[in-house]
């Protein structure tokens, strides 16, 4: 062939490529021109995933009659002017491209009136061929419907999600534009189904509700900016006892601008240095202000990325105001550091012994040293309490025996054949692994996970026994691949991983599609994590051996991953809930796999140890 210059219908729609990839890009664009536009209601319904129609309805300040063809030609911007050295952008858009470039790869219908004006216009390009203009009624504001999104580019059509995945997308990206932007309401509506709602009332907190919901905007602490400063950041950070598997709960935007920039998600990560166990993120909205000539905003064609002309400035700024928020509202972490000789050394090294570990730790709780619980061996092996505990008829017992379920204030007077835990009053958590607990008789430390793995255990255990076990899909399904003999355990026990739960489906050779999952693992891993999840669980369970049957190490590994880890800050009100749901368990005193939940340090064990007596 010989060489042509490309027209401009077909180099527009392959510059389109650049700005509009996928119906997210259609939305921003569209968004961010009503955000340009000054609009305090900003509404998006797609259908289709937006490959069919993508509507946006702002009630900014319109586009004039005049302007509205105008507006679809190339490098066609109201947002600077010839002189512009595109160094100080103030606006979201400035290129001039979106509109033209939508328009290219798609029929768009612009129905505008401006702010003031008398009537509105209607103006319409079909794939890049202009239509007329036409008196409209409208109100003041700016419609615009996208529909056949690429139907002229079969190439670009192809490499298009799902519907569910392209609107997730959408609805990444909005939400993340709702939390920068708490004073405009945004609205997502999705093949007749709302999605997303903020109320436009100006307070962040109230735009987390909208996207993540009332519980974790309770959580979130507030980033104060310094308003005086040329450099400053405000938003919202969770709590340390608040976190994610994974980094898409952070939302940051610079000058309004939402970015997203590895390198300052991790100067946030770092921030929480410390406050978060390994792997876990934060949930964040962190909203930078700079001068404007410090960020260069022109490096990336979607403009997601920016570049800071002092980056460490900007760095230790956001920093900074994380860490000292934090230090400030985490009590909870300030408790596990402190330090506790004597006591923890009393449990570890029971008094009156050599140290001798196993046996002599046994050897003394039986000397009246502290009372310890069943170990996993010995079931109902019978356990001597302190005298002090006996006399008052509340300590916690053994399940061979009766207990005492201790009323507040009063003597015991339940028997109950099963294990049962007195009354805990909790103090705090330490180490980020064990909770303090005040009982009747002395203090009492609980193993987070451990005594969470038993609540879950039981919970997902019954639900297993009344086949009713609830199940949770996934916002996307998974595609898992396992070892060709792990695939022959799927086989085997297809039925029973589907009643736990487990909505998986085999997708040929060795991979699993992972459609749902147990409800209790859904809050702790969700995507990809939960398909890591069920791929560990399955490797261990094709292991065998250990004499339990197939099914319960299956639920005992269900509920091992649905449970909080060590390592994991927790607030005195999450303490408080697990240690009441550890007192309704039927097992309390031991996890699922035997390890002990709790220890008890008496009051006699106390007053011997300072001489008390
Ligand atoms: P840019 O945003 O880079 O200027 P666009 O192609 O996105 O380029 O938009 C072209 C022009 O159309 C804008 O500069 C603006 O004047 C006008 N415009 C587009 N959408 C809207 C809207 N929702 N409200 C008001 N004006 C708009
Ligand atoms: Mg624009």
């Amino acid at each position: 062939m010989p060489i042509r210059v490309l027209s401009d219908e077909l180099s527009s729609r392959i510059a389109a490529g650049e700005v509009i990839e996928r119906p997210a890009s259609v939305v921003k664009e569209l968004v961010e021109n009503s955000l340009d536009a000054g609009s305090t209601r900003v509404e998006v319904e797609v259908v289709g995933g937006g490959a069919r129609s993508i509507t946006v309805v702002d009630n900014g300040q319109g586009i004039p009659a005049d302007e509205l063809a105008i507006a679809f030609e190339r490098f066609a911007t109201s947002k600077i002017d010839a002189s512009s050295d595109l160094i100080a952008i103030g606006t979201l858009g400035f290129r001039g491209e979106a509109l033209p470039s939508i328009a290219s790869v798609a029929s768009v219908e612009v129905t505008s009136r401006q702010a003031g004006a008398d009537a509105g216009a209607r103006y319409r390009v079909d794939f890049g061929k202009p239509g007329t203009l036409e008196p409209a009624g409208a109100p003041e504001g700016t419609r615009i419907v996208v529909s056949g999104l690429f139907t002229n580019v079969p190439a670009r059509l192809k490499f298009l999600g799902s519907a569910g995945r392209e609107l997730s997308r959408i609805q990444t990206m909005l939400a993340s534009l709702a939390l920068i932007y708490p004073h405009v309401a945004f609205s997502l509506n999705a093949d007749g189904r709302d999605r997303l709602r903020t109320n436009g009332s100006g307070s962040i907190s109230d735009a987390v509700s909208g996207v993540y919901g009332q519980k974790i905007a309770d959580q979130m602490l507030q980033l104060e900016a310094d308003g005086s400063a040329a450099f400053s950041v405000d938003g919202l950070v969770s709590s340390p006892s608040l976190n994610r598997s994974n980094r898409t709960y952070l939302t940051l935007s610079v000058n309004g601008r939402w970015i997203q920039s590895r390198r300052l998600s991790y100067a946030i990560e770092q921030a929480y240095h410390g406050f978060l166990p390994e792997r876990r993120f934060p949930i964040a909205v962190a909203r930078i202000r700079t001068p404007l000539d410090d960020v260069d905003a022109n490096v990336h064609p979607a403009k997601a990325e920016v570049r800071f002309l002092r980056e460490d400035l900007v760095y230790s700024v956001v920093q900074r105001a994380i860490r000292g928020v934090l230090t400030a509202h985490a009590p909870v972490h300030e408790l596990g550091s402190g330090r506790a000789g004597g006591s923890i050394g009393l449990l570890r090294r029971p008094a009156g012994t050599g140290g001798r570990p196993g046996q002599g730790e046994r050897a003394a709780a039986g000397a009246g040293g502290y009372s310890g619980w069943p170990g996993p061996g010995e079931p109902g092996q019978p356990e001597i309490e302190s005298s002090a505990g006996l006399a008052r008829g509340q300590a916690p017992l053994p399940e061979t025996r009766t207990a005492g379920v201790a009323p507040e204030g009063g003597p015991s007077t339940t028997i109950t054949p099963r294990e049962a835990l007195p009354v805990l009053r909790v103090i705090g958590q330490a180490h980020e692994t064990y909770i303090i607990a005040e009982g009747p008789d002395g203090v009492f430390l609980i193993d987070q996970h451990a005594a969470h793995e038993r609540v879950m255990y039981e919970r997902v255990k019954a639900g297993f026994d009344a086949n009713a076990s609830e199940s949770q899909p996934l916002l996307e399904p998974v595609t898992i691949d396992l070892a060709p003999g792990v695939m022959t355990t799927v086989h085997e026990h297809l039925v029973e991983l589907k009643r736990a739960g487990w909505g998986v489906e085999e997708f040929g050779g060795n991979s699993l599609i992972v459609r749902s999952v147990p409800a209790t693992l859904a809050v702790r891993a969700s995507g990809d994590g939960a398909g890591r999840v069920l791929v560990t669980l399955l490797d261990d369970l094709s292991e065998g051996g250990s004499g339990e049957s197939w099914r319960e190490r299956m639920l005992a590994s269900i509920a091992c991953h649905s449970s909080v880890r060590a390592g994991q800050a927790l607030s005195t009100d999450e303490c408080k809930d697990l240690i009441r749901q550890l007192e309704k368990a039927d097992q309390p005193n031991t996890c699922p796999h035997g390890r002990p939940t709790i220890v008890q340090l008496t009051v006699s064990d106390l007053e011997r140890e300072f001489k008390r007596r």
